[in-house]
């Protein structure tokens, strides 16, 4: 197994180590639950982001978003019955 020719200094040790630190985390609070979030996310509390709401959290909101794709691919792709009358 291949070894390093020639032991490193202390001082380029320590140069190499000083960029081992850990950084904190930056954490911010929810503008509507104000629960703590983590930066560039949606909240994990009530799905908001930047002020509205990009979570479903609820059946109500679930059904919601499933009856709007409904509606959206009826107008995409009419049923065969409707194209030929
Ligand atoms: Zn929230």
């Amino acid at each position: 197994m291949p070894l390093p020719s020639f032991r490193s200094s202390r001082s380029k040790v320590r140069r190499r180590r000083s960029h081992h630190a850990l950084k904190q985390i930056a954490v911010t609070k929810c503008a509507k639950c104000e629960a703590p979030l983590l930066p560039h996310r949606a909240c994990k509390a009530c799905g908001a982001y930047a002020d509205r709401s990009v979570k479903a959290t609820g059946m109500k909101e679930v059904e919601k978003t499933l009856v709007k794709k409904a509606k959206k691919s009826k107008k995409a792709a009419p049923a065969a019955s409707e194209v030929k009358s």
